[in-house]
């Protein structure tokens, strides 16, 4: 079975990102960038499948910039057997990720895509909706468990106030959330042994996507700052903070 794993290139999550002085966007020249947490969850998901024996071939992709191929050399370290980059300037919007990692997925014949439930730098969370809809296949969005069962796949899923097990026909897509596992770090040996894996170069128009979006941002700002707390002795002062200086209560 193959798995196709899309691989997010994001601002780092350390990084404290500042707004450009335009609020066109925030600032990312020299901001150190690395692969999309909830991606990396679907790596380590994906290459625990192969340990198992489930899934035969991992393909990491990425959409973005050259510079994607550093995220795609990083699912390589830590399993994926070959990866593929869909080289774009553009902005790479949810909808039209979603049509091209179709494309990919098709063309593969792949059982499971494997997404992040969301990519931490604009917080979307819709290009795995988006992918199973355009597939007509199931989705198990914000997994915590991955049971791969003959031809069907169990996903449990983290839900408000429970957890939801759905049994979804192969093949389907799954997001990922932040309990489905705790990803490896790669191993020296093996991050010089992903420098030779196959990554191939594709554009969105070799999957007929055009990257022109009908959205558009009109601006970016920074939260509101907020002003200092203060530490209270007792709760009968809080109370009475909460009463007569906050009039909340
Ligand atoms: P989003 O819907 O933008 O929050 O992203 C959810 C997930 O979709 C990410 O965690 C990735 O797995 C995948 N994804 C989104 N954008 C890209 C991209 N440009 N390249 C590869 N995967 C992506």
């Amino acid at each position: 079975m193959k798995i196709v794993v899309a691989v997010k290139r994001v601002v780092d999550h350390n990084v404290k990102v500042r707004v450009k002085a335009d609020e066109t966007g925030v600032e990312l020249a020299n901001a150190k960038m690395s692969v999309n947490p909830f991606c990396e969850i679907a790596i380590e998901e994906a290459v625990r499948l192969k340990e198992k024996g489930v899934a035969s071939e991992i393909i990491a992709v990425s959409v973005g910039t050259t510079q994607a191929q550093e995220q795609i050399r990083s699912a390589l370290a830590l399993g994926a057997d070959r990866g593929i980059l869909v080289e774009t300037d553009a902005k790479a919007y949810p909808l039209q990720v979603a049509k091209i990692l179709k494309g990919i997925a098709e063309q593969e014949g792949a059982q499971i895509v494997l997404l992040g439930k969301q990519a931490i730098d604009d917080d979307n969370n819709q290009t795995g909706q988006m992918l199973a809809a355009l597939m007509g296949v199931g989705q198990g969005t914000f997994a915590s468990e991955v049971v791969v069962e003959g031809d069907k796949v169990n996903v449990t899923r983290e839900i408000d106030g429970g957890l939801q097990t759905v049994a979804l026909p192969l093949p389907a897509v799954i997001t990922t959330d932040l309990r489905l596992n705790e990803p490896r770090f790669p191993k020296l040996p093996n991050i010089m042994a992903a420098k030779k894996k196959p990554l191939e170069t594709k554009t969105p128009a070799d999957f007929g996507v055009d990257m022109t979006s009908k959205l558009e941002t009109v601006k970016v700002v920074a939260p509101k700052e907020r002003s200092a707390g203060v530490k209270v002795a007792s709760v009968d002062e809080l109370i009475d903070k909460l009463k007569n200086e906050a009039r909340v209560i």
